[in-house]
């Protein structure tokens, strides 16, 4: 689908930058390759609404990709980066905000004894796998297809055909030998976990899933599912690492702990205990993190880590996250699944909104999506013409079928009427897209 709209502004800044970046962008997903035409650079964002540079106004419903839970620009977050940034922005030493930061995750995610702070949810993950490997002198990882844990070597492999296959590398650049310890295996698949288990004893370091996927779209865990992973590494002597990057502080104060009530071993946080700024954390056991340095012998360490500015910020949001909260961002949730269901039925499309808290998606297809194989045989074409109908109308959805939509305090009833006006043109296009549409 070719756009029919002009967004000049932003086109001659994408033209710009892809002769200096590669692609025009910092993060792929940005440079609008899966539904085509110009990503939009934005300019400012306040409350629900994002403005480019073509000055449009566009209700965001990706929220940086989860961190602005509380809207953009939230005027007790601005006083509090402002007042830090005043105060200096980096120190290399240690600060009171990072105390603060790490005391307020202890405070609300029982399973998390020790905190260690970083800069990104990449770096999470990556270091709460090798302290995960450090820890029980064992190499390998068990991923799931469709779970994303950044673009950590390791955890890049997603493909792997069948049960206990050692995943081949998805990405040029990362060797067999660095993804050669990884298993990936098919979400929601408890069977292939045991079997996986029973392939390479004593082996397995750790099982790392996200607490509930949204990175292939939203498919949440079955019931009992990260119970079953959990006991599986219990009674096996590996690690039980639960990534709330995505859900942390998101879906409830505790995050998706905070729903399921699993322990995990080891935690991974980041998006929205930054603030919007680059501020992420693993934590976990106390027995399992002293094995840090400088306690432990596992090195990981950043000149950035619990930078005073981001970590202000971070505290500051999480500060103003309490029920009452929470309990506005899933009303607007649920409101709005409500609307996208009701436009989608009115004109006959075959779909499923899933949902995981407040987190949620549509999958084009009349099946429920259960794992990466089911999320990827929807007709992700009709988003194509989905996504192109509401951004038209001042819209901003995530530019991909395999990304959850998210929802802020902020989105209030103005913002819902737009979308709910929005909704069903964008249904009608989705009825009407063609496959080759896609291409
Ligand atoms: N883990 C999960 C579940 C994520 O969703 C993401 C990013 O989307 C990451 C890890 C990586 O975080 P970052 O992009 O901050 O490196």
């Amino acid at each position: 689908m070719t756009p029919s709209y002009d967004t000049p502004v932003s086109q001659s800044l994408f033209d710009r930058a892809a002769a200096v970046t590669p692609g025009g962008v910092n993060s792929p997903v940005r440079a609008f390759g899966a539904v085509g035409g110009t990503p939009r650079f934005m300019v400012s964002g306040t409350g629900p609404y994002l403005t480019d540079a073509d000055g449009r106004e566009y209700v965001d419903l990706v929220c940086s990709w989860g961190p602005m839970i509380l809207g953009h620009s939230h005027p007790e977050v601005l006083s509090a980066v402002q007042a830090a940034v005043a105060r200096g922005t980096s120190f290399g030493t240690p600060g009171e905000a990072e105390v603060e930061l790490a005391e307020e995750i202890v405070r609300r995610v029982a399973p998390v004894e020790r905190v260690r702070l970083v800069s990104s949810g990449t770096e999470a993950t990556m270091s709460a796998i090798r302290l995960a490997r450090g820890f029980t002198g064992r190499p390998k990882v068990v991923k799931f297809a469709g779970c994303y844990h950044g673009h950590v070597d390791a955890l890049l492999a997603a493909a792997g055909s069948g049960v206990a296959t050692f995943a081949l590398p998805d990405t040029p650049g990362v060797t067999g030998a660095q993804a050669g310890d990884t298993i990936v295996l098919p979400y929601n698949d408890l069977a292939a976990v045991t079997e996986a288990f029973a392939a390479h004893p004593g082996q397995i370091a750790c099982v790392i899933t996200e607490a509930s996927p949204g990175n292939m779209g939203v498919v949440p865990p079955r019931d009992g599912f990260n119970q079953a992973l959990r006991d599986l590494c219990r009674t096996h002597g590996a690690l039980y690492v639960s990534d709330e990057v995505m859900t942390g502080f998101r879906v409830s104060r505790a995050g998706w702990y905070g729903l399921d009530g699993v322990e995990p071993d080891l935690m991974t946080f980041g998006k929205v205990m930054g603030g919007g700024f680059p501020a992420a954390a693993f934590g976990g056991r106390r027995d399992v993190m002293d094995h840090l340095a400088p306690v432990g012998p596992v090195y990981q360490a950043g000149t950035l880590s619990g930078n005073p500015v981001a970590t202000a910020a971070g505290v500051a949001q999480l500060r103003l996250l309490d029920d009452a909260a929470y309990g506005a961002v899933d009303t607007v949730s649920e409101r709005l699944r409500g609307l996208v269901t009701e436009a989608l039925t009115a004109e006959g499309v075959a779909h499923r909104l899933q949902s995981a808290g407040n987190m949620f998606s549509v999958f084009f297809t009349d099946t429920p999506v259960t794992d990466y194989a089911g999320a990827k045989a929807q007709e992700a074409f009709r988003y194509t013409a989905f996504f192109h109908a509401m951004l038209e109308q001042g819209v901003y959805l995530p530019p991909s079928a395999f990304e959850s939509w998210f929802v802020s305090t902020a989105h209030d009833e103005r913002a819902v009427e737009r979308i709910a006006a929005a909704l069903p043109s964008a249904a009608r296009a989705a009825a009407q897209a063609k496959p080759e549409a896609a291409a």
